[in-house]
Order: structure tokens, then sequence, then C-alpha cells
């Protein structure tokens, strides 16, 4: 039995009054639920900004010597019209003008854009009758800027222990001499697993606007598959892959602490979402739970004739990358030849210098960049130890006429990851999908 549940709502279940109220039913539909992280208001509708990003806005215009008014107006229309149609006691508007006044006077990014959840978390509180609790209170950073978690656990555990039910904004917190600093975007998700481990949370509802995780990206697989469980393990390959649906970050307070999250959707509560554990058996029916892939990966081959027997070879093939501010993803290699992977963004400016400092370090009979390249990552715990798994896989894909540039499978046998170029990667997904998935 679970007895204490901390929940986050994303931007989209923040978003107007009508969502306020959902937000509200599902909150009281069950006692156990007595902490709330909110995100600032997301977009009603195709087209509509998110508040977050006219913060932002407000914060380039003050830099460019222009009037951020009118954004700022926009801003505050939100919030004043949710506090309408919730016919709330609560006057946000004082609240509002200090935050406009203080934009031009700090003139700090991460102050502005963290006050769409600052607001919105005042409001939410006053609607619920709940106590609110600044976060800059309690999610610590330290002067560099680094998540301190030990230090936010104990700020966080102090502040919460004595409260039956609070409202903690998401996505910022301060820095040790009180200024505002701002987890990265979507970083609410961390708030909410950091509030889940301070309050000894049974289970982190993290709420927002699909119904959990699929198999696939549905743009690519059409219906694809939802994914009912997973692991901590399996989702950080999924979404450092690009399956976004959960900040990649937030996975490690709650993980720590043994607390399972799970995924629902707003607008269908009665759906159950998707639930991610630390450790739970492979399903019988599937060997894998899905599948993910990015665009726009460069393969950087190197050969050269017993580089398997020359001492620190590998290393300074990884020097120049560092030297030149690049870090790698993946690093497949064989006897005489040796890859690396790495984002097309992150070798771009500074490819021809780096295929020179490597010339010079190792002495390559070739070296060879090819960029354009796209990976695929098939994850899966029923993976493990089952027999067949790669052949059904490469079989599909030698089928549907992909040729595999790259194979890369971590030791964990848990992920196995191939390179394609980037027109073959929608077949190359529904490939594999079809191969596995029986409909
Ligand atoms: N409001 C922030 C953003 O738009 C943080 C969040 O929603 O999690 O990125």
């Amino acid at each position: 039995m679970r007895n204490l549940i901390a929940t986050k709502f994303g931007g989209t279940s923040m978003a107007d009054a009508g969502q306020f109220r959902r937000v509200k039913n599902i909150l009281l539909a069950d006692p156990r639920r007595r902490f709330v992280v909110p995100s600032a208001p997301g977009r009603r509708f195709e087209g509509d900004a998110k508040v977050t990003d006219l913060l932002y806005e407000c914060h380039r215009k003050l830099m460019l010597g222009e009037s951020y008014e009118d954004t700022f107006a926009r801003i505050a229309e939100r919030y004043l019209s949710i506090a309408r149609e919730l016919e709330l006691d609560y006057d946000i508007r004082p609240e509002l003008e200090e935050v406009r006044r203080n934009i031009a006077l700090l003139k700090s990014p991460d102050y502005t854009a963290s006050r769409g959840e600052y607001l919105c978390g005042r409001l939410l509180a006053a609607y619920l009758g709940w106590e609110f609790v600044d976060a800059a209170e309690i999610v610590r950073f330290d002067r560099q800027g680094s998540f301190a978690a030990e230090w936010t656990n104990d700020c966080a555990r102090e502040r919460l222990a004595p409260l039956t039910h609070a409202v903690v904004p998401g996505f910022y917190g301060s820095f040790p001499n009180g200024e505002i600093h701002t987890f990265s975007r979507g970083g609410s998700d961390i708030s909410g697993a950091i509030v889940a481990r301070a309050v000894g949370a049974d289970l982190y509802e993290n709420w927002t606007d699909v119904p959990g995780f699929l198999m696939a990206d549905p743009r690519v697989v059409q219906d694809p598959r939802p994914i009912h469980e997973l692991t901590y393990r399996e989702l950080r390959e999924l979404s450092y892959m690009g399956a976004p649906v959960f900040h990649e970050d937030a996975i490690f307070p709650v993980r720590k602490a043994g607390i399972p999250t799970c995924i629902r959707d707003t607008n269908d509560p009665s759906a159950s979402g998707t639930l991610i554990v630390d450790r739970a058996d492979a399903p019988a029916d599937c060997p894998i739970t899905g599948i993910a892939g990015q665009k726009h990966f460069s393969l950087l081959s190197i050969e050269k004739t017993m580089m398997n027997s020359e001492l620190g070879f590998g290393r300074r093939v990884l020097q120049a990358l560092e030297e030149n501010g690049i870090s790698f993803e993946h690093l497949p290699t064989g006897i005489d030849s040796m890859c690396v992977i790495v984002r097309d963004e992150a070798i771009a400016a500074s490819r021809d210098r780096v295929i020179e400092r490597i010339k010079e370090l190792v002495r390559p009979d070739s070296i060879d960049l090819v960029s354009g390249l796209a990976l695929v990552a098939t994850v899966g715990r029923g993976m493990k130890g089952a027999p067949g798994v790669a052949a059904s896989l490469f079989g599909a894909l030698a089928a549907a006429g992909v040729n595999v540039r790259m194979i890369d499978q971590g030791s964990s046998e848990m992920n196995l990851i191939v390179g394609v170029v980037e027109e073959d990667f929608e077949k190359a997904v529904r490939a594999i999908y079809d191969a596995f998935v029986t409909k």
C-alpha cells in the first residue's frame, strides 16, 4: 500500500483555469497526494506561447534595450485570467508587479524564467488552500551551478516534513547567495523527483499530456503499443536516445530513494500510464521494451594496421576530441580500426582541426569522417540472455534493405544500437518494431 504520493504537473496541465480544475480533481481524488510541483502554464492550443518562453523573451528584449511591457502584459493576463475564472480570493497583482520590476532590476535570465513556476505555484496554492513553499528555500545549487543533491535533500526534508500539504514550484532553486538558478528546460520533472525523495513518497506521479511512454515514436510507427512498465535503466537508455517524456536528470533522486515514478495523463486520469521501477521481470511476450533514435551523428573511422597492439592509441584519439571540447557518444572498435560516434553539431566547427590532430597523434593509415548518420537504439531488459534477438533485428533490417553502418551493444545486453544513413532512419525503426511486436 502506498501512503504518500508526490505529484508534478507539466505546463499543459497548468495552461488555463479548466486545467487547474482538472489538477485539483486529480489531487483531491486521492488523499495520499499531498505534495504538488507545478510547471509554468504551457500552451493552451496549437500556436499558443508557453509562459516560460514569453519570460525568456522579456529578458531578451531587456538586453536589447527594447521594451518588454507588451510581452509581460501577455504573461500577466495568463495568470489574471486563471485567477478570475477560478474566482480566487487571492490577489496576484502585487506579485506580478514585483516580478515586472525585478526583471529589469536583476537582469537575470534565470530569475526571469523561474517566475513562470513561481507565480503558477502561488495561484495553485491559493486555489487548493495548501501551503506555498518557495523552491529557492529548498533546491540548492553550488557556486559553480551544479545541483547540490544532498544539501537540497536536507533542506527540503526539514522544510516539508512538518507540512501535511504543500505546493512547491518546479524548475528552479537558488545559489548559496540566494540568487535564483534554474535547471535546464523541462526541469520541473527534476523538482518533482526532489520533493518525492525529500518527503519519502512511496510514489512519484508525473502528470503530463501524453498517456505515458510508447514503444516507438508515433510519428514514425503507426499506433505504437504503450509501455506499461519500464525500469529506470531502460528509461535512461531511451530518453538519452531521444524519447522525450521525462527529463533524464529527474531519474536520479527517485531512483536513489527506490521510489517508482508513474507517468500519467492529466486529460485522461483513468488511464494507468507508464510505471517506472528499479527492477522488473521481463515481459513474457516481447524481448524489447522500446525503440528510440536520433539523426545528426557523425562517424569518425580511423584505420591503422596493428592498431590493437599500439599502447595508448585509443587514448590519443580521444585526446584530440577532448582538446577540441568534443564529447563522444559511442566507441565501437575493431582490430585494425576504431570508430568514434559524435554529434554532428559537436564536431561541425572543428572537423578539420580534429582530423589533423588525430593524424599528428596516431599517424593512421586512413581517417574518414562521415556525417548524416542516424542511430537507432533498441532497448529491453528482456534482451539479456535471450538468444536470437540480434538475429531477428538484423534480419528485419536486411529484409527492409537497410544497410547497417555501425553496431554497438553495451555489456548490459539491454541496448543494441545500430547506425544507419539518415534516409533509412524511419524504415529501420519500423522494421525493428514489426519484427518484435505482433499486431
Ligand atoms: N517551464 C519550464 C520549461 O518550459 C520548466 C518545465 O516546464 O519543466 O522548460
